[in-house]
């Protein structure tokens, strides 16, 4: 397995990590801490949880495989996330994320899941930083890093100000237009990178036809050429693949390890080949679940994203079939924009809804 330096640290990271968001069976601690222990054992060492993964209980996996890492010479590395807005928030998190992880020390520590530079400036206003600081100089934090959904132009007012090691960012063939300046913001001060989603939520294998130009041959599946993709980009430090089992550990390790690389000239073809809308698609990250009225809104979404690439009947068939939703929930929306808000995409989300609504076909 490749080991890439994060940022300015001494950290070598696998440019294959793990996250560990998508277990098959998170109530079996054994077998899923069993599939940590099976990466770790193909050369993966980067792990990446956080508090609210499964409640808990993803730290709590990962810190039960931590304790068998402990026991072999080799490096490995944690990383999890705050998302607490005020110092005393953060140094809960931090201490409860040790416990459950069987940790001394943190290697990455976030500040979670910055929204909007108005977040950024609240966190700082509530000492999250000079916490995540302080929690370094004690020995508790190793590096501290941020993560973002943030347009990638906006990422350098985060990282100007050189709190951080590395920044952790959604970023695929999806949406890698929309997001690179913040891999070029991270790279320019020579800050680690990792990225998530790397199959954009599923759209890219879900997708053969319309993400076939990704791919370096015709024989490439879609999910090697995703992963091969980020691999081609010598900024990013690691991709954190979410894996369900050991299959899924062993599917993506032969699609890093034994891919087609990309050339540069591939990547150069497939810069243009992306439509200028295609970095305005619903990723399904579900950030936009708490709708007050109840409406799922990433469903829609997503069907939605079928007008950019299929059109026709295609959104209204996703909707049917795929989500078994109909169009009159969203009678219910109240226009309070609170998903446009927390959207990871910065999408027109009303825009959207009216467009379902009103191409509907009148079959
Ligand atoms: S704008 Fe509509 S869909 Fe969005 S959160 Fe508000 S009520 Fe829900
Ligand atoms: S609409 Fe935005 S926040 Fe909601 S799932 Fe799609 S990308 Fe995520």
């Amino acid at each position: 397995m490749e080991l890439r330096q994060y940022g300015k640290t001494d950290a070598k990271v696998s440019v294959l990590g793990f996250g560990a968001m998508r277990f098959e069976h998170p109530d079996d601690f054994d077998e899923s801490a069993a599939t940590v222990l099976h990466a770790f054992e193909k050369g993966v060492n980067y792990f990446d949880t956080a508090p609210l993964y499964f409640e808990d209980k993803s730290e709590k996996i990962v810190g039960k495989a931590v304790l068998e890492m402990k026991k072999q010479n080799r490096p490995f590395y944690i990383s999890t996330k705050s998302a607490g807005q005020t110092a005393s928030d953060v140094r809960k998190d931090l201490e409860e994320s040790l416990r459950r992880l069987n940790l001394d020390t943190i290697d990455f520590f976030h500040c979670w899941c910055v929204m909007t530079l108005d977040d950024w400036q609240n966190r700082l206003k509530g000492g999250v930083v000079q916490e995540i600081l302080k929690a370094k100089e004690e020995g508790l934090i190793r590096y501290p890093a941020v993560s973002t959904h943030l347009p990638g132009s906006d990422i350098h007012h985060i990282l100007k100000d050189g709190y951080f090691e590395g920044v952790t960012l959604g970023y695929s063939a999806v949406n890698f237009t929309y997001r690179e300046a913040g891999i070029q913001a991270a790279a320019e001060r020579n800050l680690g990178v990792v990225t998530m989603n790397p199959l954009g939520g599923g759209l890219i294998p879900q997708n053969e036809e319309t993400f076939s130009f990704i791919k370096m041959d015709p024989e490439q599946s879609l999910v090697e050429a995703g992963l091969q993709f980020l691999k081609a980009q010598p900024e990013i430090s690691t991709m954190i693949v979410g894996f369900r089992n050991k299959s899924d550990v062993d599917s993506a390790v032969q699609a890093i390890e034994d891919g087609t690389p990309f050339s540069s000239e591939h990547l150069k073809n497939m810069r243009q080949a992306l439509k200028e809308n295609f970095n305005e698609l619903c990723t399904t990250c579900t950030y936009c679940k708490d709708c007050p009225e109840n409406i799922e809104v990433w469903k829609f979404m997503e069907a939605s994203n079928y007008f950019e690439m299929k059109g026709g009947d295609t959104p209204y068939d996703r909707l049917k079939w795929h989500w078994d939703k109909q169009l009159d929930e969203l009678d219910r929306c109240t226009q309070c924009r609170l998903c446009e808000e927390v959207c990871t995409q910065h999408l027109p989300i009303l825009d959207r809804f009216e467009q379902l609504k009103s191409k509907k076909p009148s079959k």
